[in-house]
């Protein structure tokens, strides 16, 4: 789930800037559903992502049958992801697109059903409780919210005008289009610096550019990026402005520290601020902390008996691939402990995991 708008679904590259441009390969399910056969479980999960599609394989292990509303762009934050190379089990590392296809096709292997669309609304009052996706609506004895989290924006006009045509929030998506161009990335955390580093297989310089001068990056990215001779590091600069009327050009820059401004000439600008948590359609139903992330009780469980929670949607602590997919292993876990103390389900399914 993100915002960027345009990631196709389990294709992961954008063709916004170059239509006629062959579309690199990724990892992905061969099936889209846009509604499965049926319409009423024991559990729906909300969310595709590690957190969702883990408790989707859990769940169906428990024989729970499971449906997954999947979002219109499944998969979550590594289908923006390139490298993923901290997930346990994979020395050489792995595509985020490839890694999220395995997760679906194994969810798929134990009979879980996909809904490949956006959630609208929920009515939690009441057992079943009821879900509403594109016209459908979904009924289901638990819940596991594992909606995760989406790239934060700018917030400039210029920005929001010129996206897609070279302002990009994921640099898997679209650094493909850069080729041999000069461009900029913001941001001061992880993921600039391992957007930053993953451009340069494109862009014939990459200017990274952060608003202090200090990083919120882990010491070996930034040493990576620091190594790296096509990346030049910017601190203490902030973005007034993307120049281009129908394409990136240039941006106007200040100086956070001086205030003294200048302007840049570059192609393309990827956005790596951060993430904000997609809690909007339960927010009349759980409780979300000061930061807008969904608040969880105890475990997993949310104030909502019967409605567990799993994954960045609640987490801006660890936000790791690993995490999210042990937190959606504890929310199944603890759904199908719940189940089966209501008697929805036979106490003989807990073997299965
Ligand atoms: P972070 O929240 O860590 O960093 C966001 C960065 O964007 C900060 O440097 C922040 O600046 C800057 N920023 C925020 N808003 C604005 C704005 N409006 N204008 C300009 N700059 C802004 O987010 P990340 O997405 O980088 O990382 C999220 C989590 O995911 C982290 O825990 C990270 O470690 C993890 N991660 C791990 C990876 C890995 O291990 N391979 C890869 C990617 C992410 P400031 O510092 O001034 O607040």
């Amino acid at each position: 789930m993100t915002d960027t708008g345009k990631v196709a679904p389990f294709g992961g590259f954008s063709i916004a800037f170059a239509p006629d441009a062959p579309t690199p390969a990724a990892g992905g399910p061969t099936s889209i559903a846009d509604r499965p056969e049926r319409t009423d479980a024991k559990v729906v999960i909300v969310g595709s992502g590690p957190a969702g599609l883990t408790a989707a394989i859990y769940a169906a292990r428990a024989n729970l049958e499971p449906i997954v509303i999947a979002g219109s762009a499944p998969g979550g934050q590594l289908m923006l992801t390139s490298d993923v190379e901290n997930y346990p089990g994979f020395p050489d590392g792995i595509q985020g697109p490839e890694l999220m296809a395995a997760f679906r096709a194994q969810a798929e292997r134990f009979g879980t059903q996909f809904a490949d669309v956006d959630l609208d609304r929920v009515d939690f009052s009441s057992r079943p409780f009821r879900l509403w996706a594109r016209g459908t609506e979904y009924r289901a004895q638990a819940v596991i919210v594992a909606t995760g989290a989406s790239a934060m924006w700018l917030g400039l006009d210029s920005e929001t005008r010129l996206r897609g045509r070279g302002v990009s929030a994921c640099a898997t998506c679209d650094g493909f289009f850069f080729k041999d161009r000069e461009i900029a990335v913001v941001g001061g955390g992880d993921t600039a610096f391992e957007e930053a580093t993953y451009l340069t297989r494109f862009a014939s310089k990459v200017h990274l550019l952060h608003r202090r001068d200090e990083f919120r990056a882990s010491r070996i990215m930034v040493e990576r990026a620091r190594e790296n001779p096509r990346i030049e590091i910017h601190t203490n600069t902030g973005i007034d402005e993307v120049l281009g009327d129908a394409k990136v050009d240039g941006l106007a820059l200040r100086d956070t520290a001086t205030g003294e401004t200048r302007t840049m000439p570059i192609q393309g600008l990827f956005i790596a601020i951060g993430h904000r948590p997609n809690t909007e359609a339960f927010r009349d139903w759980l409780e979300v902390d000061a930061k807008g992330y969904l608040v969880v009780q105890d475990q997993t469980n949310s104030k909502v008996e019967g409605v567990f929670i799993a994954g960045d949607v609640h987490d801006h602590r660890y936000r790791q691939a690993i995490t999210a997919a042990g937190d959606g292993c504890r929310a199944a876990i603890d759904a199908e402990r719940w189940l089966e103390a209501e008697g929805i389900t036979e106490a003989n399914t807990l073997t299965a995991w």
